[in-house]
C-alpha cells in the first residue's frame, strides 16, 4: 500500500523550498528554487507551478500517495487562499492563489501566512509541543507571529491574525513598511538591530568612548556584542526590551503557557533573552509571567515546510 504524504512548501521573498512530508513529519526529499519575483508575475508563476509539479511527480514515483499541498506564504492570506497583500511579493497582491493551484495541480491546497506556518510546525514537531497555548515569534528580515490556541492556529476573522510585528511600541517612532510609525518590527527585526547598533555606535564614537563599528547584519552585531562592544550589546538589549514589552502585554491578555522565538536572528537570541525576560517579569502580573516560558524554536528552517504540511492536514480534519 502506498504511504500517505503531503507536499509542504515555504515560499520566501528570495528562496522557495519544498518537500514531500510523511505523516510522521519526516521530510522525504527537499527541493528549492530561487523565487525571482523580479522576473515578473508570469515567469514566477510558471516556474512555481513547475516546481510544485516536480515535487508531486517525484513523490508519486517514490511511491507516496499525495493527499494535498500546504504553502507558507510571505504576506496576509485570506482564509480561502486569496492573497490580500504581500510586501515581499507585491505582484501577487489580490491573486486567488489557492484556486489557481487547485485547478492546475488537481490537489487540495491550503495557504497560510509564513510565520503562521512556522507556528504550526513548532506546535506539531518542535519547541511548541509542550504547550497547548503559545505565541510564535519569528525575528528575521521582519517580525512575524502566530498564535496557537488549544493546539490550533488562530487565524482570526479574515485569516490575518498573528501580525505581532506591527504592534505599536513607539507611537512617534520609526516609519514601518506597513505605513504606520513605531511598529515592533522596526525595533526587533534583524535590520532594526543593525540600525540601533549603528545609532548607538555613532553616539559612543561621538563621545570618544569607543571606536565606531559598522555591522551589516544582525549576526555581525551579535559577534561585536560577544566581544563586548557597548553599541552592539545595547542594540540586542533594546530589541529584547521592545519584544519583552509586547510579550508582557500578550501574557496579561491571554495568559499563554509559552512564547517560542525563532527566525533568522537566532545568533542574537542569547543576547536578547535577558532584557526580554526582565520586561515580562516587570510588566506582566506575577501569575502570568511565571506561567509564560520563553524558549528558542527547535526546527530551524524546516519549521515552515513542516508547518505548511501540517496546515493542509488540519484542513482535512476541519472538512471531515
Ligand atoms: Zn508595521
Amino acid at each position: 500500500m502506498k504511504q500517505p504524504a503531503v507536499i509542504g512548501i515555504d515560499l520566501g521573498g528570495t528562496n522557495c523550498r519544498g518537500a514531500v512530508v510523511a505523516g510522521d513529519g519526516q521530510l522525504c526529499f527537499q527541493r528549492s528554487i530561487k523565487t525571482r519575483i523580479d522576473a515578473g508575475f508570469d515567469s514566477f508563476w510558471s516556474r512555481f507551478v513547475g516546481f510544485c509539479r516536480e515535487l508531486i511527480d517525484e513523490g508519486r514515483q517514490q511511491g507516496y500517495a499525495l493527499e494535498g499541498l500546504g504553502l507558507g506564504f510571505p504576506g496576509i492570506v485570506e482564509k480561502e487562499g486569496f492573497v490580500h497583500v504581500s510586501p515581499n511579493l507585491p505582484a501577487l497582491n489580490g491573486f486567488a492563489m489557492a484556486d489557481q493551484l487547485v485547478s492546475q495541480l488537481r490537489l487540495p491546497v491550503r495557504i497560510v501566512n509564513d510565520a503562521n506556518a512556522i507556528a504550526l510546525g513548532e506546535a506539531r514537531w518542535g519547541a511548541g509541543q509542550e504547550f497547548s497555548n503559545f505565541v510564535m515569534v519569528t525575528l528575521g528580515t521582519g517580525v512575524g507571529g502566530g498564535l496557537i490556541i488549544n493546539r490550533q492556529l488562530w487565524t482570526g476573522a479574515d485569516g490575518a491574525a498573528g501580525e505581532l510585528g506591527h504592534i505599536t511600541v513607539e507611537p512617534r517612532g520609526r516609519l514601518c513598511g506597513c505605513g504606520a510609525y513605531g511598529c515592533l518590527e522596526q525595533y526587533a527585526s534583524g535590520p532594526a538591530i543593525v540600525r540601533t547598533c549603528l545609532e548607538l555606535s555613532n553616539h559612543y564614537s561621538g563621545q570618544g568612548s569607543h571606536p565606531s563599528i559598522k555591522p551589516c547584519t544582525a549576526e555581525e552585531v551579535a559577534v561585536a556584542a560577544v566581544s563586548g562592544h557597548p553599541a552592539a550589546l545595547g542594540a540586542c538589549e533594546s530589541a529584547g526590551r521592545y519584544l519583552g514589552q509586547v510579550l508582557a502585554g500578550i501574557a496579561n491578555f491571554l495568559n499563554l503557557e509559552g512564547a517560542v522565538i525563532g527566525g533568522g536572528v537566532s545568533a542574537n537570541l542569547d543576547l536578547i533573552m535577558p532584557s526580554l525576560r526582565e520586561e515580562i517579569e516587570n510588566r506582566a502580573f506575577a501569575i502570568v509571567a511565571r506561567r509564560m516560558k520563553v524558549v528558542p524554536a527547535a526546527l530551524g528552517d524546516k519549521a515552515g515546510i513542516l508547518g505548511a504540511a501540517h496546515a493542509i492536514r488540519e484542513m482535512f480534519k476541519e472538512v471531515a
